[in-house]
């Protein structure tokens, strides 16, 4: 059990999840356009674009996810602005004034962002949202944790049990959000939300690849 996550790794996430949704900005739009009203590849894009912009170089874990909040509640119309930056913004107050974060102290961060995206949203697993990628990643991350697996490895299996979640997402009718005016018609597609969400975890994977033992 070992590795860290420190600020500057934190950071790197959030670059590497920009990069990522602007490379896949016209795929993530079109998922919402089956289901939606194709905006979540541009408003994911302009918003990570703004967060990297307003990063800098914080001391904190608080500090940098207060910014990042913050940036995704203002510059993100729509259901994934509020959601994504209400994420945001519990992970830094969960983690507080620190310079890094150790697995537990990560995970903690993270289930406490689930957590508010889950009253700000009311979605349950398995009702076609951002919820079914997110609750698989931080059960596999726990497990790995808990396993005895270092951060990064733990982080890997996340991303791999996102991306199974957002593929489980397919089938599903949703139930909340846009999505769920279509009724049973939003079956047989992905949930834009829980494909972005899988960027976000497979970024995490790639900025802790490098993650120091101690
Ligand atoms: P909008 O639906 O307002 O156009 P986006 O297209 O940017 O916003 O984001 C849509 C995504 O937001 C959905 O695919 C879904 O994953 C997520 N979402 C929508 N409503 C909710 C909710 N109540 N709880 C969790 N996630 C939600
Ligand atoms: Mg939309």
């Amino acid at each position: 059990m070992a590795g860290t996550a420190t600020v500057a790794q934190l950071v790197d996430w959030l670059h590497r999840f920009a990069a990522s949704v602007a490379e896949n900005q016209a795929y993530l739009t079109e998922l919402d356009s089956a289901i939606g009203d194709a905006d979540h590849g541009s408003n994911m894009t302009r918003g990570m674009n703004a967060v990297v912009e307003k990063a800098g170089d914080p001391s904190t874990v608080d500090a940098l996810f207060r910014t990042v909040g913050m940036t995704l509640v203002s510059t993100v119309g729509g259901a994934s602005g509020p959601l994504y930056g209400t994420f945001f913004l519990r992970i830094g107050t969960t983690a507080g004034a620190v310079g890094e974060l150790d697995g537990a102290a990560l995970s903690a961060a993270l289930r406490a962002g689930l957590a508010g995206v889950i009253q700000r949203g009311n979605a349950a697993p398995g009702d076609k949202t951002m919820v079914d990628a997110l609750t698989p990643a931080l059960d596999a991350l726990d497990a790995g944790l808990a396993a005895g697996d270092d951060l990064a490895t733990a982080a890997r299996a996340a991303a791999d049990a996102a991306a199974k979640g957002r593929d489980a997402t397919e089938p599903l009718v949703a139930r909340k959000g846009r999505a769920s005016y279509l009724g049973d018609r939003s079956a047989g597609h992905l949930d834009p939300g829980a494909t972005s969400t899988a960027l976000l975890f497979e970024a995490l994977a790639a900025a802790l690849a490098g993650a120091e033992t101690a």
